[in-house]
């Protein structure tokens, strides 16, 4: 279970104490703030605070802008036009505070993503909890033969059961000598920081995690992106919607332009023309290398 009852009970009385303020309030923000958005089979993200909405992006844009606002009449307008031109810092002005509890092996690919502020939960200091990811059957996938960096056809049968038996064990019996190593029962207990290296890297940790929208927008395009690791993806995908509700129009855009949106090498802009001028272009007189060809068919056929 992500959270136990006493920590959704600290949740419930945190939201039922509200205080008036003279900040920018997102109303789709606010209905998300502190709660628990479940990921995986024990883990979570949670918005713990955030700084800024639309008109954050809008108002800040409009200090530094100059003559260009004339030409765009709206907040709408303005943000996409933003977006487009990859003028960036208005995007910088909001900020969101998460708490999220992921497997070791998300973090270690989440951790990456370094224009991000991070505290994590001490294993120097605190003993961790039996929680392990283990992944739902369909999950359970063979390596992909196509992508060295992805995975195929789901497990079945007996090897599936098999996986999933050693995945349970292997994690079980690493926690019970974890236990047994800090055990100060009749020995001196080894010392936590010592102890948590014989846990596998399916154990959960947590950590609080702050950014701002330009680089939360960089780490959603990488991470809700179908090439992203399924067990980071589902993450990326639970604060996605609540971005959506965050920063609408900011989001709309960002839908638009990059999750939506490809970029175009000259060369691949070369061939369109060709194309659209009737004339057959193949990948050998294109200019571009195979795999630069299959990305290029796969969005534009
Ligand atoms: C599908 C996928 C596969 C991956 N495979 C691998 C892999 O096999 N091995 C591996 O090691 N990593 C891998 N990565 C991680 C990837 O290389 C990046 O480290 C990660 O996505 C973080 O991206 P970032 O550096 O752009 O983000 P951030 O660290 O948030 O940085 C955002 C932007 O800030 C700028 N920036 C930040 N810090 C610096 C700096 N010190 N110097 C210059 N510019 C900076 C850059 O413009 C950067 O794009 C993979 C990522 C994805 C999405």
């Amino acid at each position: 279970m992500p959270l136990s009852p006493d920590q959704i009970a600290e949740i419930e009385a945190a939201r039922s104490t509200p205080r008036p303020t003279l900040r920018a309030v997102s109303e789709g923000m606010e209905a998300h703030l502190y709660r628990a958005h479940e990921v995986l089979d024990h883990g979570f993200i949670r918005v713990i605070d955030y700084m800024g909405d639309d008109a954050a992006i809008v108002q800040a844009a409009r200090v530094s802008y100059g003559a260009g606002t004339k030409h765009v009449s709206n907040d709408e307008g303005l943000i996409r036009y933003l977006m487009r031109h990859w003028h960036s810092t208005p995007f910088e002005m909001c900020e969101i505070k998460l708490h999220v509890k992921l497997p070791v092996f998300v973090a270690r690919q989440w951790i990456r993503h370094r224009t991000a502020n991070v505290n994590e939960y001490s294993a120097r200091y605190s003993i961790l909890d039996r929680e392990f990811y283990i992944p739902a059957p369909e999950q359970l996938a063979a390596q992909s033969t196509v992508n060295n960096q992805g995975r195929g056809a789901v497990l079945e049968g007996a090897e599936a059961a098999r996986v999933l038996e050693m995945l349970k064990r292997d994690a079980g019996q690493a926690f019970d000598s974890y236990e047994q190593m800090l055990s100060q029962d009749g020995q001196q207990g080894l010392a936590r920081e010592l102890a948590r290296m014989n846990l596998p890297m399916n154990t959960y940790t947590q950590w609080y995690w702050k950014t701002d929208l330009h680089n939360l927008f960089h780490f959603l395009r990488l991470r809700a992106d179908a090439h992203a690791q399924y067990e980071i993806r589902v993450y990326a995908e639970a604060i996605a919607a609540c971005v959506k509700d965050w920063v609408p129009l900011a989001y709309a855009a960002f839908e638009d332009y990059r999750m939506g949106g490809v970029t175009l090498s000259a060369k691949a802009i070369a061939v369109l023309k060709r194309r659209l001028a009737g004339e057959v272009v193949t990948q050998e007189d294109s200019g571009m290398s195979k795999g630069e060809w299959r990305e290029f068919e796969g969005v534009w056929g």
